[in-house]
């Protein structure tokens, strides 16, 4: 399969017969119109070239591009690409604007979320970290390093946090644990908890310890 490349497609025009065919002198000719477009996953993105043509009737004999006179490409061309037909061309350019605009707009969203949360911390909220940095603890089998803490307390000052059992390699596996909803309950978490302060919380965020917090 081609992923990506260049297309071509015709499109039909009107009789013309005012050129003379420099092959055998005749004049009536076939105009047709030539979109060559690029395309991905052969989805049309942009449009590379319009090109117009004239066919003779008599010999097939075919002027293209800038072998037709300027003033017959010009008459020609709002004919052969009206924006209805040549619109449709660009679907797939539009189609991956909205995707790239989706995109930017949930990673936003996402971020305002994050620095929501941080600011203002809720009970149950729950805080993807690496234990090994800020929190003192050691990496499990040396790799193992990132865990689920939940907050089980707020009083004015502090947080207490009761951190998961389970440690994983990667953030992926805890946001796994979150999405199962392994996370809700309070037997995922060790009897210890530990207090934080919000002056504390924001340093695990600065030094990058903090890598996510996740609110349901
Ligand atoms: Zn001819």
């Amino acid at each position: 399969m081609i992923f990506f490349g260049t297309k071509g497609k015709t499109v039909a025009g009107p009789a013309v017969d005012c050129v003379t065919c420099p092959h055998c002198g005749k004049q009536q000719h076939q105009s047709f119109g030539l979109l060559r477009y690029f395309h991905i996953y052969a989805i049309p993105t942009w449009m590379t070239a319009r090109q117009v043509g004239l066919e003779c009737l008599h010999c097939k004999y075919t002027l293209i591009g800038r072998d037709v006179p300027d003033e017959i490409s010009h008459q020609l061309k709002p004919m052969l690409f009206p924006k209805r037909r040549v619109l449709p061309l660009f679907t797939g350019l539009i189609l991956l604007c909205c995707l790239v605009a989706g995109m930017v707009h949930i990673g936003h969203q996402e971020e305002l979320d994050q620095a929501q949360y941080l600011a203002a911390p809720a009970l149950h909220d729950i805080y993807i970290v690496d234990i090994t940095s800020g929190l003192g603890q050691e990496a499990v089998q040396g790799t193992y390093k990132y865990a689920a803490m939940r907050i089980v307390h707020i009083d004015d000052h502090q947080y207490e946090f009761a951190l998961g059992n389970m440690v994983f390699e990667k953030v992926q596996g805890v946001r796994q644990d979150i999405r199962k909803g392994k996370t809700n309950t309070s037997s995922y978490y060790d009897s210890e908890t530990l207090l934080l302060s919000h002056a504390q919380i924001r340093h695990l965020k600065q030094i990058g310890a903090l890598k996510a917090i996740e609110r349901r």
